[in-house]
């Protein structure tokens, strides 16, 4: 008899990921044979690791922080998308016995702003793998785009990646004025560190402010958003809607439609702080 797919969270740390409460409720839900856990990798065994995943006889890996660069050297095939953002966050065996990397961060990003109206002018706050993947996004609509950064030079080289026309700026609150679309895709407003409350009050009166962080859910930057009367997307949108094709990767079927996937999260985080 088969055994169960089996299927993990890879990372470094990797105690504080939520995926392994999201994919177990999914698979009960469902009724689907199948195990996934969290591995943590220190970075100087993620290579031999992710290499040897399809001999392990593992479906695969989700792959976080800080390993998705490596993740996509270590494929044997990749997305189109991948290869343009640079970074994998999916590593599936193939049944040939090769791995293949996809990213399915940008389907979570799309889920996350289903609500946008594409051709506003959008600001990205952040120039690392998560801005990554919202860039990818936003260059394929025909807007204006800008990349607010503590590091100059990291946003730079991040515009640089990209066949689109993209302003540089340091100077946040400035940046914001007539914006329609705002991404926090950096660290601040997580727990522990700074917080990152921006005047959002020139921004368009309907801007769609989308916060990738999701601990705490309800970030500075949220409750600015929701001051101004602007319209507020949390981090766990994207994270729900990035692991959905993961699932579907590793264990065959489509995670349950019905399954109150967001307030599985809300408890698992509740129990966390
Ligand atoms: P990363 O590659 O390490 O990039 C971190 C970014 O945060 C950089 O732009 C960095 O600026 C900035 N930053 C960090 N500390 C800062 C500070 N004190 N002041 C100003 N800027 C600071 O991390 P990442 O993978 O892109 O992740 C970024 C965020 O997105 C994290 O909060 C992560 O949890 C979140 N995320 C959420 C999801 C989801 O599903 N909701 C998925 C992926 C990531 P410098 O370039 O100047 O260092």
């Amino acid at each position: 008899m088969k055994d169960a797919p089996f299927a993990a969270v890879a990372g470094f740390p990797v105690n504080h990921s939520l995926s392994p409460v999201m994919m177990r409720r999914w698979l009960d839900d469902a009724k689907c044979p199948g195990e996934y856990g969290r591995v943590e990798i220190a970075p100087s065994y993620a290579e031999r690791f992710f290499k040897a995943l399809p001999e392990l006889g593992w479906a695969g890996v989700n792959v976080t922080v800080p390993h998705k660069e490596i993740a996509l050297q270590c494929a044997d095939h990749a997305t189109d998308a991948v290869k343009a953002i640079g970074a994998a966050n999916l590593l599936t065996a193939t049944p040939e016995g090769t791995l293949k990397a996809d990213n399915t961060d940008i389907i979570g990003i799309e889920a996350a702003l289903a609500g946008d109206k594409t051709d506003t002018p959008a600001v990205l706050i952040g120039a690392g793998g998560a801005a990554r993947a919202a860039l990818y996004y936003l260059a394929r609509q025909d807007r204006q785009i800008t990349i607010v950064n503590r590091t100059r030079k990291r946003a730079e080289a991040l515009a640089a990646t990209c066949p689109v026309s993209i302003q540089i700026s340091t100077n946040l609150n400035e940046a914001l004025m007539g914006a329609g679309l705002v991404i926090n895709a950096t660290s601040l407003g997580m727990s522990g560190q700074p917080a990152l409350v921006p005047d959002l009050s020139t921004t368009e009166s309907d801007a769609l402010i989308f916060d990738m962080v999701y601990a705490p859910l309800e970030t500075g930057l949220l409750k600015q958003g929701a001051r101004s009367g602007r319209r507020c997307v949390d981090g766990l949108e994207m994270l729900i809607g990035q692991a959905r094709p993961s699932f579907e990767a590793f264990f065959g079927v489509r995670p349950p439609a019905d399954t109150p996937i967001k307030s599985t999260l809300l408890k698992a985080l509740g129990q966390q702080a």
